[in-house]
């Protein structure tokens, strides 16, 4: 008989704590041991990320009496809310500010923290955005391809680009990627604005 890698001993811990945590007042001594066999943020990181998220609020809203009553739950509540927010956080600075493509190899500019939420505080930043977020990674967006620090810097061509115009160019003559290699299957810009949480501009193609 083989022994039981890591790995498959660890996903068979993943998916007792996975159904224990769809029910956190009753969890089975199974579920406890095998919360408390891995380190927090190892064991909720092997948690589907709509699990960590919903362990996080769980958390959030019970913090005060969870110690007692949900022992699992205390001790990878902590873990599944620090979890959240690491990857809330990476999310943002990876998040192209023009096209909302969330998977950035890095942050667009050293300071980034996501572009403002209003409006008129975004039509506000005017280029070079290096002035506003810093250093610029000086690579082009896989999605939309546009260049930090090299399409808002006037010193890398004539024209200098502001995000707003620059997306409604690309819209406009059809919105294809830049490196198509990066493209997932069933991509739309319209769910890459959602899940970052802003609106698909009106802008129409132009053919
Ligand atoms: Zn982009």
């Amino acid at each position: 008989m083989t022994a039981m890698t890591d790995d498959s001993s660890r996903s068979a811990d993943s998916v007792v704590l996975r159904d224990a945590l769809s029910d956190p007042l009753s969890l089975s001594d199974e579920a406890v041991a095998a919360a408390t066999r891995l380190p927090p943020l190892a064991a909720v990181h092997q948690l589907p990320a709509a699990e960590v998220d919903a362990l996080a609020e769980l958390w959030t809203s019970t913090r005060a009496d969870s110690a007692a009553t949900h022992p699992v739950l205390a001790r990878l509540g902590p873990a599944a809310h620090r979890l959240r927010e690491l990857r809330r956080a990476e999310r943002t600075t990876t998040t192209c500010p023009v096209c909302c493509f969330d998977r950035l190899d890095e942050p667009p500019y050293l300071a980034f923290e996501g572009v403002p939420e209003a409006e008129g505080d975004r039509e506000s930043l005017a280029p070079p955005y290096a002035i506003h977020f810093g250093d610029p990674s000086r690579r082009r967006c896989p999605c939309c391809g546009f260049g930090f620090g090299i399409d808002d810097d006037p010193v890398h061509g004539d024209e200098t680009w502001t995000f707003q115009a620059w997306l409604r160019f690309w819209i406009e003559r059809g919105a294809s990627w830049h490196d198509s290699s990066r493209k997932p299957t069933q991509w739309t810009l319209a769910a890459q604005f959602a899940a970052a949480g802003r609106a698909e501009p009106a802008v129409t193609p132009t053919g």
